[in-house]
């Protein structure tokens, strides 16, 4: 795939460089808790001053109302200069609930909601996944009776990024008494500031708390944060999904090949390493790997309609790969090491890179997607 810049764009990639270069915070982010809430939004609200926040969204919203090609400049650049982690509090609202009000929210959601999320005002969680439902989403059971113009939840989320710090949650439940599967659910805004609502923080592997479960007693909704029709979330949920698949990790994508790049720099020079043959060919081969999924990364932003799934293929190589790209910076640098040379913290991204072949669809959903629905392959046998 080859781009052409304009003038303008090579100016644009200049610019975002040299900002980034003076203004990327240099001390670690914190992983989880208040303090990478407050860490996320200081450094959100600095991209906001200085015109950074929201690269493709609508100017009528606070975006910058630029192009896809821009987007990406700016992530290629944001990446190269070790600027904080695209996988940071800030990423469902800017990778997922954003995009998907754009795409299916109202006028007063989208006027009320785009505004704050890119001044760094607001963080967003997810609430899909219940004890029960994850692979397979459509067996949730949360349910959310109407009342006069509220819903009221009941019920039970686990796995929700970034819930205890979130003021918003893009919250999928059963509306429809005695519906069935995909039928009969709603997407709504849900403020996580409402009474009825106890988070309850989950520790990783790697020592963090990101992600929590999260009880619904009674919990009243307006009707009016409904996103698209009440009883048709699972059509909004697909969309969130989509960019869940697809363009959300499109920054942490492009990282690969800069992280690999700094694996390579720091072996050239160590005496023995360097002189590795065995070593210098896996470096070879996991920088093609990670240039082949920066290729395939381009080709998923400026998709071809006709692969609608295609962020599933992309979704899968990236996971896998990110887990040997960390497992050899592990390899080589060690457990202990600072890492001061090589840059990033590799112990943690290495545990963390486990995540990513679970979270927004394992591995093996994946692989039944690219089956069943781009090679046509014969479709499992249903539930
Ligand atoms: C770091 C992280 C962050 C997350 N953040 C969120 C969040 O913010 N909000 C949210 O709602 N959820 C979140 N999740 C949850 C995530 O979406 C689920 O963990 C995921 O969908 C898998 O569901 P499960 O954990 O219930 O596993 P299960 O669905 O129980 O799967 C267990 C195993 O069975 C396999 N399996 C299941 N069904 C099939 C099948 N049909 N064919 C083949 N194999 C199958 C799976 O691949 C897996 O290996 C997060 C998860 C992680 C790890």
């Amino acid at each position: 795939m080859q781009f052409h810049w304009s003038p303008e764009d090579v100016a644009f990639r200049e610019q975002a460089r040299r900002w980034l270069q003076a203004h990327v915070p240099r001390e670690a982010a914190p992983h989880s808790g208040p303090a990478s809430r407050d860490f996320a939004l200081a450094w959100q609200r600095q991209l906001h001053a200085a015109g950074w926040s929201g690269i493709s969204w609508p100017v009528a919203y606070g975006g910058q109302g630029w192009s896809l090609e821009r987007q990406m400049i700016w992530y290629e650049e944001y990446v190269a200069a070790g600027a904080p982690s695209p996988l940071n509090p800030g990423f469902v609202a800017h990778n997922h609930a954003g995009p998907t009000l754009i795409a299916c929210g109202t006028e007063a959601q989208k006027a009320f909601h785009l505004p704050r999320i890119l001044a760094g005002e607001v963080l967003w969680c997810q609430g899909f996944s219940e004890p029960g439902a994850g692979s397979d989403l459509a067996s949730l059971r949360t349910f959310g009776e109407v009342q006069g113009d509220h819903l009221v939840v009941t019920g039970q989320k686990i796995w929700s990024s970034y819930s205890d710090i979130a003021e918003y949650q893009e919250l999928l439940i059963r509306t429809q008494p005695g519906s069935q599967r995909h039928r009969g659910l709603s997407w709504l805004i849900c403020d996580m500031r409402s009474p009825g609502i106890t988070v309850r923080p989950i520790r990783n592997m790697a020592g963090a708390t990101h992600f929590s479960e999260v009880f619904y007693d009674q919990v009243r909704i307006p009707l009016s944060n409904v996103v698209g029709a009440l009883h048709d979330g699972w059509r909004v949920a697909m969309t969130t999904l989509g960019f869940e698949r697809s363009t959300a990790a499109t920054a942490l994508q492009l990282e690969l090949l800069v992280k690999v790049d700094r694996l390579r720099h720091w072996v050239a020079e160590q005496p023995a390493q360097a002189r590795d043959p065995a070593l210098l060919q896996e470096l070879a081969v996991l920088r093609a790997e990670a240039a082949a999924l920066r290729a395939m990364t381009y080709q998923t932003l400026f998709r071809d309609p006709a692969t609608p799934f295609g962020g599933s293929i992309v979704r899968l190589y990236f996971a896998e790969l990110a887990q040997r790209i960390h497992r050899l910076g592990m390899d080589l640098l060690g457990p202990s090491n600072a890492d001061a040379q090589a840059g990033g913290a590799w112990p943690y991204a290495y545990l963390d890179a486990y995540s990513e072949t679970i979270a927004g669809g394992t591995s093996e959903i994946q692989r039944n997607i690219i089956g069943e629905r781009i090679l046509g392959l014969p479709r499992e046998a249903a539930r």
